[in-house]
């Protein structure tokens, strides 16, 4: 019977075995078997098989390792261009450029697309921001002509029925809010492009305070009180835009709160930090839209803004806070009230 060459391990030798019929002129005279010691060239073959495969695993962690490098290596541009688009901002869009000097050339391609479109944006925002001012501009003195004229039509109302006097007031109202937002929105372009200038010098904001708040008194039959530290804090700042600050924030306590609510201004000092906080026992402000005040136009609840106001007054804060090197923030629980807060950095 035939046996196919094999492979056998005896003892910590190999043979390769095989055997056949043994015929001579058809006639069947035994079997022969053959069996040749192969140990030597076994043990070679196996000591080759294992080191090519430890070379090739080798290979292919070197290979990977490249791989992986190579592709952080191109991707870092990437995580750049990220990191930079996430810091821009309206104000920057024009100077803003991607720039790669040791980049695959798809990313360099990617950047200077980047710059085109960043440019485009700056561009149509500059055009959004100029036809804003000239509407408001051009707006503004047709309008303060008309509000002249109702205010004197309403100064001979002797000769006017109720009903007369009545659309008139609200014509006039209307026309003096519409002036105010006009206002604003010039006074925020003018903030846009850099145009508004800080006259910084140090005050004490304790005196600051005290006629400011002396001020609002006179013109709301409301009562602010202040609590401040007895020793002066002096900060370096605009007086006139830090009034403005103040009488606006107090305003908008007076106008979102009930009649008979207190209203506080506290004035401290933490540090190196002067902190002023407008306190009223107010309407409060949901906390899902205690971010969103400091934004233009937006009004927390129509319903309740019904005594008039533009949604351009914190905007405009939040602007010259920061262009004097503030912050401002709103901390606020609905029907419990509201603290606007302004830090500025310790005048030494
Ligand atoms: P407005 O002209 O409407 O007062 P602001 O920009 O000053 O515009 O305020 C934006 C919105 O924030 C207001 O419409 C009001 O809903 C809310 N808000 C501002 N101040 C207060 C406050 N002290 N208490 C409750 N809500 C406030």
């Amino acid at each position: 019977m035939p046996v196919a060459p094999q492979v056998h391990k005896i003892d910590q030798n190999y043979f390769i075995l095989c055997s056949n019929t043994l015929e001579i002129k058809g006639k069947l005279i035994g079997e022969l078997s053959v069996a040749h010691d192969i140990t030597r060239e076994q043990t070679m073959f196996m000591a080759m098989v294992q080191s090519s495969s430890v070379a090739s695993l080798l290979v292919i962690m070197i290979i990977s390792g490249a791989i992986a490098f190579y592709i952080s290596r191109s991707l870092r541009p990437l995580r750049q261009v990220s990191r930079m688009t996430e810091v821009i901002s309206v104000s920057d869009l024009g100077k803003a450029q991607l720039y790669f000097q040791n980049a695959p050339s798809e990313v360099k391609e990617l950047a200077q697309t980047c710059n085109q479109m960043l440019m485009r944006l700056s561009e149509s925002w500059e055009k959004e921001r100029q036809f804003v001012s000239n509407i408001s501009h051009e707006l503004r003195t047709p309008l303060t002509i008309v509000h002249g004229y109702l205010q004197s039509v309403l100064r001979r109302r002797q000769n006017l029925t109720e009903t007369q006097i009545e659309g008139l007031e609200t014509a006039a109202l209307e026309a003096e809010n519409t002036i105010q937002m006009l206002e604003d929105l010039l006074e925020l372009a003018r903030a846009d492009s850099g145009y508004l200038h800080y006259k910084m010098q140090p005050c004490v904001l304790n005196d600051l305070v005290a006629e400011i708040v002396g001020m609002a008194n006179q013109h709301s039959d409301r009562q602010i009180v202040i609590q401040a530290e007895a020793n002066p804090i002096e900060v370096k700042l605009d007086y006139q835009y830090m009034k403005q600050i103040l009488l606006n924030l107090i305003d908008n306590a007076v106008k979102y709160s009930d009649d008979g609510t207190p209203i506080t201004l506290k004035l401290k000092q933490q540090g190196t930090q002067a902190i002023m906080q407008v306190c009223d026992r107010g309407y409060g402000i949901p906390l899902q839209q205690q971010s969103r005040v400091f934004e233009r136009f937006y009004r927390v609840d129509e319903a309740r803004n019904r005594a008039g106001g533009t949604g351009l007054g914190l905007s405009i804060v939040k602007t010259l806070v920061e262009g004097m090197g503030g912050n401002i923030t709103v901390r606020s629980k609905l029907e419990e009230g509201s603290v606007f807060q302004v830090v500025f950095p310790v005048f030494s």
